[in-house]
């Protein structure tokens, strides 16, 4: 990307390129003061410093705002950083831009900054800056406007520095940028974010970017022109382009749902800007009718905007080529609220006068202030809350606070424990430990005595109640968010139907044991008939037996007994049929193990068979065509589970 470099003697033209309806005499005596004011400072770049407020001012006009903003952009780092002070600019520029620019101003009251010190004043200046937002969010477009050219020049700073910046970015300025709307920004500070915090990840990507780029900017160009063709014969005057995805987008989408850079890559995106709100509908339906939308993939954010006002309808369709195509549909207006959020409220003038039949379903743009209402709130809200915390505290919910997909909850100790929005009790209490999840009972939420399955919100103080008694219940798996904790609840049950099946096996390995007379004693002698088996240890014996994985009568023919009189009512499966004489039958490299007949088709000697291996049951045999429909079922989707049999010689067998 090609940032705007700043030259002195035609700034104010360049200026005037983006938006010629400014207050240029403002504009003029702001870039005079700030030359006047930062003169022989220099940046860590050897720029003259006057570059880095120029640069601000140039964002924001890009953000098509007005001349009292862009001014104060220019004058943003006077009061932090040289000898003018609050008075001065209130006597030069007045009311309103002074209180622009001492927003944007950190608080002084640490001169001399330390590592230890470093979080009260961090958390003074964040407090100071919410203040200050939530009297006028311009001083957060300035903010952002400040802290976007400060990560595009981060190459000059040192590598602690580098690090720590672009972390505050992805934390705090990133996610406020999110929650206005201000898409634009929010992007460029994630990907210049990324870049540094994880700079082998970042170049790793631009690489693949850059491989196929030809090709799929061919097929994007194909595939735009086609679109526009197709709405344009249904008189639907559309602008089309490809949308490029940002990289943080990608590496994000990458780790939380465990697709590969490449194929979040081959997804091409589109963009479909049309005039009107009717035109989006429209061209949803050609869309829908000429290509094959991909099932559940149609989301209308036009009707139901989401919480920071964007609006779109997006879909994923296949081509003939079946490529999958992401297509956005918005008009004009959605388009500025969906990149620059708040800031497109400074648009109004010019789209005032585009198409005011046409606002149906659409946020109305002078109303933007009071739609982002609602963020304000939560920022006037959080200040309240969290007037007496402590700095760390205060930081760690504000980081918390900012991820709208985050809830912040706390113990009575005070603790603040971070869980995904949706989390019950039960997920608070794993998060503690393990065994605290595992022996949970309910919990106390603000005093109040609650069930395991409760939804936890932001703020609620919870404290776990347990009992050494508690076990945890299957039902739990059904509410459960976390998937960790799901994890050890299934692995709970794996280790008790293990255990069960141990006793059993035992047990039953015992009682035979007596009743044949066999004289199996020792350990060894257990471990020595199990490695028969190929089994190595004697837990795994037991369970086996307890499972009916393995037959007693198979222990008994590896023992040389005689195993007449074995399938009575001692055998503990009732409606299995053990071959007493298991050679007539040849099961593929297995030997020893359960065979039973199927009653659906009830082979006979000498029908041709094939086997069923089935879960802990040993093998069924079935005719080889066996009509039963489930069997037919099984067969076509594990056809891994058939094996081949045949009747070794010809003996009558019993059922
Ligand atoms: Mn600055």
């Amino acid at each position: 990307m090609k940032y705007f470099s700043f030259e002195q003697n035609c700034f104010l033209d360049e200026l005037r390129k983006i938006n010629s309806n400014l207050d240029f005499e403002l504009m003029k005596k702001g870039y005079y003061f700030a030359q006047k004011a930062h003169l022989g400072q220099k940046r860590n770049s050897g720029e003259d410093y006057l570059t880095h407020p120029a640069c601000v001012c140039h964002i924001l006009a890009k953000l098509n705002l007005e001349a009292e903003t862009l001014t104060a952009g220019l004058l943003h780092d006077v009061l932090e950083d040289t000898a003018y002070e609050l008075k001065d600019i209130r006597k030069e520029f007045g009311e309103e831009i002074a209180d622009l620019v001492n927003g944007v101003t950190k608080f002084n009251y640490y001169p001399y900054a330390s590592k230890k010190n470093r979080p009260q004043i961090q958390a003074e200046n964040y407090r100071k800056l919410l203040i200050s937002i939530s009297k006028d969010v311009r001083v957060l477009l300035i903010k952002l406007a400040d802290r976007l050219h400060n990560m595009r020049t981060l190459d000059y700073m040192s590598e602690e520095k580098r690090k720590r910046i672009a972390r505050e970015t992805l934390d705090i300025y990133a996610p406020l940028a999110n929650r206005f709307g201000i898409a634009k920004i929010q992007w460029e500070l994630e990907d210049l974010a990324f870049k540094y915090l994880y700079p082998q990840q970042y170049h790793q990507l631009v690489k693949l970017v850059s491989i196929r780029r030809e090709e799929r900017e061919s097929y994007i160009n194909d595939i735009n022109k086609e679109i526009k063709i197709k709405l344009k014969k249904n008189r639907i005057e559309a602008q089309v382009i490809g949308r490029s995805k940002h990289f943080y987008s990608i590496y994000k989408k990458s780790t939380t749902k465990k697709i590969r850079f490449e194929e979040i890559l081959d997804l091409i995106g589109i963009r479909i800007i049309v005039p009107t709100v009717e035109d989006c509908y429209k061209s949803l339906g050609i869309i829908q009718t000429e290509f094959t939308p991909l099932k559940n993939s149609l989301k209308d954010y036009i009707l139901q905007p989401k919480s920071n006002n964007y609006q779109s309808i997006h879909l994923v369709v296949s081509d003939i080529q079946n490529r999958k195509v992401e297509i956005q549909i918005r008009t004009k207006q959605m388009h500025y609220i969906a990149e620059e959020g708040i800031a497109a409220h400074w648009r109004y003038k010019e789209l005032y006068h585009q198409d005011q039949m046409n606002r149906k379903g659409e946020i109305i743009v002078e109303n933007l202030q009071s739609a982002y209402h609602e963020q304000l709130q939560w920022i006037r809200k959080f200040l309240k809350k969290q007037q007496d915390s402590d700095a760390n505290s205060f930081l760690d919910s504000l980081k918390l606070n900012l991820f709208p997909d985050i809830i912040v909850v706390r113990t009575p100790q005070n603790d603040y424990i971070e869980l995904r929005k949706e989390s019950t009790c039960l997920d608070f209490a794993f998060k503690i430990h393990t065994e605290v999840g595992f022996h949970c009972i309910g919990a106390l939420i603000n005093g109040v005595h609650k069930p395991v399955r409760t939804k936890l919100k932001t703020g609620d103080i919870v404290q776990i109640l347990t009992s050494p008694q508690a076990k945890p219940s299957k039902d739990w798996l059904k509410f459960i968010t976390s998937s960790k904790a799901k994890q050890k609840i299934r692995s709970y049950f794996r280790e008790i139907e293990w255990q069960d099946a141990t006793n059993m096996g035992k047990e039953l390995f015992q009682k035979r044991s007596r009743k044949y007379h066999l004289r199996i004693k020792t350990e060894d002698e257990i471990l020595s008939i199990a490695r028969k088996f190929k089994i190595n240890d004697i837990r795994t014996f037991y369970a086996a037996l307890g499972n009916k994985d393995l037959t007693f009568d198979s222990i008994l023919r590896i023992l040389n007994k005689d195993t007449v009189g074995l399938s009575d009512q001692e055998s503990d499966a009732e409606t299995i049929v053990e071959l007493k004489d298991l050679p007539q039958i040849t099961i593929e490299d297995i030997d020893q193990v359960l065979v039973r007949f199927a009653k659906c088709c009830n082979p006979k000697p000498g029908d041709e068979i094939v086997g069923y291996t089935t879960r802990g049951r040993g093998v069924t045999i079935h005719r080889k065509n066996c009509s039963n429909p489930g069997f037919l079922h099984l067969r076509q989707c594990e056809p891994e589970r058939i094996i081949r049999v045949a009747w070794k010689k010809e003996v009558k067998k019993d059922d």
